[in-house]
């Protein structure tokens, strides 16, 4: 969705009622930090985690949301008795963090969940009409269609947390989207962007979690280290901005100071800059149309000798081009990339497979799986379950 008129006439004026799903990772506990920073913008309505019961605990009882809820099932008891004393209520489940993301006592939902499972809470949130700031791309990727029809018929404005797409955003505020000639995004080229090519089947789970410039949850790390994080924000950035595959560019920028740049059909480029600070596009979705004073870090100009560009090294990060056809292709090929990459990072972080045998396992589910059309909900489910199933047993194979 771009920046329009009706989002920019509603600037808000009550604290929000934030609802954060997945509030105990790294998205979710920035968004916490700039809560703590503005205490009178913001009511804490609601907190959801997957497994890290005393984590949610310790937020529940600092911020004394409404309710938290915590997907794993079998932690509900250790939830209400850490939560005794207090007037939080504890709820667990999947079906309880869907019901949470839609209810009527918050009005701003954070999807900051990993993965395809971030999915439903997320079209809950966007079909009860919520201002949603997006940081799960998982839902866009898989989904793009299905979420921004259901934003448009519910009117939820859907503002983006990655900081490239917060990037694009902020440029575009007072653009009329038919100048917009293409969209760069940059990409830090990861930890692996000098590293010889015939030494990545030695990667270890430890290089590939340790980024040059941010620090993340594992799942997008090693997204970054194979730059799969970037195929996907290219579909994420097709769905958020509404421009076909082909007027989206990736380049290379090691610094990751700009985050991303429009090119517009003059001739000019804009582009937003800052520190790798999460921070900083987290406050944005959920100040926007206003900006407010933050202590988080300037850029030291003085310091900053040089920006370097790149194109992509394709040979080196054969997943950027996997998702660029992916998004060509359409229909389920999304979805299998996702889950087929989702399952794969876990087999890697797990030491089945080689660093190598991520983008040998995404292309041969998309290339055995993936079906055109127009995918409902069902077909889609149906499709990641296969994909990771399928990625699944080559990794038990033992051959990647
Ligand atoms: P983390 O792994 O740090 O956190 C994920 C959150 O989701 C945790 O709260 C986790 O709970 C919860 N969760 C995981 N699985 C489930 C599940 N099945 N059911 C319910 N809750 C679950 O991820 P990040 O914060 O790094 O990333 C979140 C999203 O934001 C991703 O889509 C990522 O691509 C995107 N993003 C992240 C950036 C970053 O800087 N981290 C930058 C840009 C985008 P628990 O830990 O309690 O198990």
């Amino acid at each position: 969705m771009l920046p329009s008129t009706r989002m920019l006439a509603e600037p808000p004026r009550k604290p929000a009622r934030l609802c954060i799903v997945g509030s105990t990772g790294s998205i979710g506990t920035q968004t916490l930090e700039i809560a703590r920073l503005f205490p009178d913008r913001f009511a804490i309505d609601a907190l959801t985690a997957g497994d890290n019961v005393d984590l949610l605990v310790r937020q529940a009882r600092e911020f004394r949301p409404r309710v938290a809820v915590i997907a794993n099932e079998d932690l509900l008891g250790v939830l209400r008795s850490g939560l005794e004393g207090t007037r939080v209520t504890g709820y667990a489940g999947d079906a309880a963090v869907r019901e949470i993301a839609a209810a009527d006592s918050s009005d701003t939902v954070v999807a900051a969940m990993v993965g395809f499972a971030g999915l439903a809470p997320t079209l809950e949130a966007v079909g009860a009409g919520k201002k949603i700031a997006l940081a799960n791309k998982e839902s866009l990727v898989v989904a793009g269609a299905l979420v921004q029809s259901r934003a448009r018929e519910s009117g939820s404005p859907v503002v983006p947390v990655d900081s490239e797409h917060s990037a694009i955003f902020q440029c575009l505020v007072g653009e009329d989207p038919a100048g917009v000639e293409r969209l760069v995004l940059t990409a830090s080229g990861g930890p692996f962007r000098a590293r010889p090519v015939d030494t990545f089947g030695e990667v270890t789970r430890e290089e590939a979690l340790h980024h040059p410039n941010w620090s993340m949850g594992a799942k997008i790390t090693v997204d970054s280290a194979t730059m799969m994080n970037k195929g996907l924000e290219v579909i994420e950035a097709r769905w958020l901005f509404d421009l076909e595959a082909d007027r989206i560019h990736v380049v290379v920028h090691p610094q990751s100071i700009v985050h991303s740049m429009v090119e517009f059909v003059d001739g000019s480029t804009k582009a937003q800059m800052g520190i790798p600070d999460m921070k900083v596009p987290i406050q944005y979705a959920l100040s926007f149309p206003e900006r407010w004073p933050a202590p988080h870090g300037r850029i030291d100009w003085r310091a900053l000798r040089r920006l370097d560009f790149e194109e992509v090294d394709g040979e080196r990060f054969p997943c950027v081009d996997l998702a660029f056809e992916a998004l060509r292709a359409g229909g389920t090929a999304p979805a299998v990339l996702n889950a087929a990459n989702e399952r794969a990072v876990s087999e890697f972080l797990a030491g089945r497979i080689r660093f190598t045998g991520i983008p040998r396992l995404i292309e041969a589910a998309v290339g055995r799986l993936a079906a055109a059309g127009t995918p409902d909900l069902d077909a889609l489910r149906a499709a990641d379950g296969e994909a990771r199933r399928m990625v699944e047993e080559l990794a038990g194979t033992g051959s990647h």
